[in-house]
C-alpha cells in the first residue's frame, strides 16, 4: 500500500491544528474530525432528508467552488508549458552515443562503485535539523552543520575508494517531503503522520495546486560536495511518480498531468545541477512498482504516464550527463519493460536477497544499459563479507555484459549506523576491485 493510502483516520486528527496550512486550503480539506462530521451529515441527511442538512451541503459546495477559483490551483504558465510538450521532450541521444560521451567525461573503471544516496542519519543530524526547524538554530549555523556533515561523508567515501560519490542527504527529513516543502502547489503538515513501514512514520505532503519550482532545490548542497573532491558527485532527486505516490494527490486533475508538472520542475533542477558542474544525476523512483494498478487492464495507461514523466524529468540532460535511477523492490516481473522504457543510463535495484535474479531477467528482456544490482541488504546491520559480495558481483557479471555492471548496496543507508556502513562499504569496494582484476 502506498504511504498516503495506508493513512488511518486517527493519524491526522483535526485540520484546525495545522498552523502551516492557509485558511482557504483548510476549508477544502477533511482530516479525521472533518470526515467524522461528514459521515454524521450523511447519516442525518439519509434519516431526515436533505433539508435537515441543507446548510452543511451548501457549505461543502461553496468550499469546492472556492477551491476551483483560488489562485495557485490552476496556474496558466504551468498549464501552457505542459500543453506544449511533445514526445521529443522525452528523448535523449541514442544510448551508445551517451555512454561514450559519459565515459570520456567520467573515466570510470569497470564495475564502478557507488551508493544510493543517503548516508546514516545520526541522532546528531536529526536533532540539528529539528533545532533549526524550531528556530533554535540560525540558518547560518544550520548550513555550517550540514556542510560539515557533507564534508565528512565525502572524505569517508574518498577514503573507502568509491568511484561515484554522493553528498549523503543529511538535510533531507524525507525524500518526498523535502521536495514538496520547496515546490509551489504542495503544502506540508505538522501533525499528519502516517505509518510507512514498521515503526517508521512520514507526513505525506498535500498536493493542492499546479506545481512549479520557485528556486533550485538541491544545487547548493550537491555543488558544495562536488567542490570537495575530484571524483564525480551524483546529484540526487526524487522522481515524479514517487513524489506523487507518497503525497495526498488532488482529485481535480489526472495524476499523469500532475506528474508532468512535477517532471518539468525536476527537469529544470537537472539543468541547474549541470550548470553547477554536476555530471551524474540520479532520479529515484522507488514507488514505480507500488503505484502499479491492481487491474491488469489499467497497467498500460499507468506505465505510459509514469514512464513518460520520468523521461520528461531526465531527458533535458546533456548527452555527457549520466542519468541514474533507483528502484527499490525485488519483484520486477510486471515492470521490466518499464525499467527499459525509463531510458536511464544506469539503474540500481534491490537484488541481494534474490541473489541477482533480476540481472538475467533484464538480460533476457534485451536490456542493454548500466545496471547496479544491490550487493547487500541495507535493512539489517549485518556486514556482508568480501567473499559474499565478490560472489554476487561475479554472478551479475556472468549474467550480463560485465561492462554494464555497477556495484552498490540495495538502497540508501539512512537507517544504518556508521560502524557497519564503513565496514560494509569497505568490503564492497574490495570485492569490486577483486572481480575487476579478473576482467
Ligand atoms: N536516495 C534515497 C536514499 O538513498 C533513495 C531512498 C529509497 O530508495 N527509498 O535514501
Ligand atoms: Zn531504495
Amino acid at each position: 500500500a502506498s504511504r498516503a493510502r495506508s493513512c488511518r483516520i486517527q493519524s491526522s486528527p483535526d485540520v484546525a491544528d495545522e498552523p502551516r496550512l492557509g485558511e482557504d486550503l483548510k476549508s477544502w480539506l477533511a482530516f479525521a474530525d472533518q470526515k467524522v462530521g461528514e459521515v454524521a451529515t450523511l447519516a442525518t441527511g439519509l434519516a431526515e432528508g436533505r433539508a435537515a442538512v441543507a446548510d452543511r451541503l451548501a457549505e461543502s459546495t461553496a468550499a469546492v467552488r472556492s477551491r476551483a477559483a483560488a489562485p495557485g490551483v490552476v496556474v496558466p504558465e504551468v498549464r501552457e508549458r505542459t500543453a506544449a510538450l511533445t514526445p521529443a521532450d522525452g528523448e535523449r541521444a541514442p544510448y551508445a552515443e551517451r555512454a561514450a560521451a559519459q565515459q570520456a567525461r567520467l573515466n570510470l573503471p569497470p564495475l564502478p562503485t557507488t551508493t544510493i544516496g543517503s548516508f546514516p542519519q545520526t541522532s546528531e543530524i536529526r536533532s540539528t535539523r529539528a533545532a533549526w526547524v524550531r528556530g533554535e538554530l540560525s540558518d547560518a549555523d544550520y548550513t555550517a552543520a550540514m556542510r560539515a556533515e557533507i564534508a565528512s561523508t565525502v572524505a569517508l567515501q574518498e577514503e573507502l575508494g568509491l568511484d561515484v560519490l554522493v553528498h549523503g542527504e543529511p538535510e533531507r527529513n524525507d525524500m518526498v517531503q523535502y521536495f514538496a516543502e520547496q515546490l509551489d502547489g504542495f503544502a506540508t503538515t505538522v501533525n499528519g503522520w502516517v505509518q510507512s513501514y514498521g515503526s517508521r512514520c512520514v507526513r505525506p505532503p498535500i498536493l493542492w495546486g499546479d506545481v512549479s519550482r520557485p528556486a533550485p532545490l538541491t544545487v547548493e548542497w550537491t555543488a558544495y560536495a562536488a567542490s570537495l573532491t575530484d571524483k564525480p558527485v551524483k546529484g540526487m532527486l526524487t522522481g515524479p511518480v514517487t513524489i506523487l505516490a507518497w503525497s495526498f494527490v488532488r482529485d481535480d486533475l489526472p495524476l499523469g498531468d500532475t506528474a508532468d508538472q512535477v517532471a518539468l520542475a525536476l527537469r529544470d533542477e537537472v539543468t541547474d545541477l549541470e550548470a553547477a558542474g554536476i555530471g551524474v544525476v540520479q532520479v529515484d523512483e522507488p514507488a514505480l512498482r507500488e503505484l502499479l494498478p491492481l487491474r491488469r487492464a489499467a497497467h498500460p495507461g499507468y506505465l505510459d504516464w509514469s514512464v513518460r514523466s520520468f523521461r520528461l524529468s531526465t531527458a533535458g540532460a546533456d548527452t555527457a550527463t549520466q542519468v541514474h535511477t533507483h528502484l527499490c523492490y525485488s519483484e520486477f516481473g510486471q515492470v521490466i519493460g518499464a525499467i527499459d522504457g525509463l531510458d536511464a543510463d544506469v539503474t540500481s535495484v534491490e537484488a541481494a536477497r534474490s541473489r541477482m535474479e533480476i540481472v538475467p531477467e533484464l538480460a533476457d528482456a534485451g536490456y542493454g544499459r548500466g545496471i547496479g544490482p544491490g550487493v547487500y541488504d541495507i535493512h539489517s546491520p549485518r556486514v556482508p563479507s568480501v567473499d559474499e559480495v565478490t560472489d554476487l558481483v561475479e554472478l551479475a557479471a556472468k549474467s550480463i555484459d560485465p561492462r554494464l555492471v555497477w556495484v552498490n548496496p540495495d538502497c540508501g543507508l539512512k537507517t544504518r549506523a556508521y560502524a557497519e556502513t564503513k565496514e560494509s562499504l569497505a568490503n564492497l569496494v574490495t570485492a569490486a576491485r577483486t572481480v575487476r582484476a579478473t576482467l
